[in-house]
């Protein structure tokens, strides 16, 4: 009796709970992603993130004990898949029951290295996960995450299917904007410092002529380093992009040593952690864009 007049009181003060669902998505690209396709469904459906907004790429992410309390209490786990989240064979294996989504199913993969790399060759065979950086790809992605959507809430069919179509018309737009934004660049040839960006690339037909680290944070020895300022001249020292995820001391050095410019790219991994506007991806799209016509020039 006391049981069910806790339950009682419990649903009194939080009505929500009777009906709720909770999802939890991997990272902040996915997580924008899932709050676009959840726009005024909030009532019942609540969207967490998992790894904290300042977490970037997931790389190396070490799986938190919260993150598998938070998981263990969900109905559906939203990740990117392609391999970014390494640890998700361990969430299975724990969570065999929690309906997983990788955002990527069934999407054309670059394979890591695709671009030409300076460091770590012998990892080429892997494929690149930064897919969402390619708006026509964040398309599928959105599709996919919003089938999986369907699936939990099946009444809540239309809503998501109608936020899924906005959110596929703004990329759209998006994409047409990046495309006539970066048609005449006078030059082409870019050298990043994580291999976030073949994706984005490969759609504008932009040449990662290197990537200097592949994994961010990476420290490089001074016979790396002389070997990178020699590969930089002879490419006739394209600019360098950094991210704002990562000071990166040795573009600085780079710079220096080859007469390259520094600049910044932001691959969308980080963000607002309250409020996140809904349209941050394609906010950050179009200050990228910006900082490539003006690294690169425009005929
Ligand atoms: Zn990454």
């Amino acid at each position: 009796m006391k049981k069910l007049f806790a339950l009682v009181l419990a649903l009194l003060v939080f009505p929500c709970l009777a009906f709720s669902e909770t999802v939890v998505t991997s990272f902040y690209p996915i997580w924008v992603m899932t709050l676009n396709l959840t726009k005024g469904l909030e009532d019942h459906i609540s969207v967490r993130n998992m790894a904290a907004p300042s977490a970037g790429c997931l790389h190396d992410y070490q799986l938190q004990t919260a993150d598998m309390k938070a998981l263990s209490g969900a109905d559906l786990f939203l990740v990117n898949g392609a391999g970014m989240e390494a640890f998700l064979p361990e969430i299975t294996r724990a969570l065999p029951d929690l309906p997983v989504v990788e955002a990527s199913e069934g999407i054309d993969l670059l394979k890591q290295g695709d671009a030409v790399e300076i460091l770590e060759p012998e990892e080429k065979e892997e494929v690149n996960a930064h897919l969402w950086l390619d708006p026509s790809r964040a398309v599928r992605m959105a599709e996919n995450l919003a089938a999986g959507l369907v699936r939990l809430l099946p009444s809540d069919e239309a809503a998501i299917t109608a936020n899924l179509e906005d959110y596929r018309s703004r990329l759209t737009v998006l994409d047409q904007q990046l495309r006539d934004g970066l048609k005449n660049l006078a030059r082409r040839d870019i050298i990043t410092f994580h291999e976030a960006f073949p994706y984005f690339a490969a759609a504008y037909d932009l040449n990662v002529v290197a990537v200097v680290n592949k994994e961010p944070g990476e420290v490089l020895t001074p016979t790396q380093l002389a070997e990178l300022v020699r590969e930089i001249k002879s490419l006739g020292n394209p600019p360098l992009f950094v991210e704002p995820q990562y000071t990166d001391l040795s573009a600085q050095t780079l710079s220096r040593e080859t007469g390259s410019s520094v600049w910044s790219l932001d691959p969308i991994v980080t963000g607002p952690e309250q409020d996140v506007p809904l349209d941050y991806y394609e906010t950050v799209m179009l200050q990228n864009m910006n900082t490539l016509i003006e690294a690169l020039g425009s005929d």
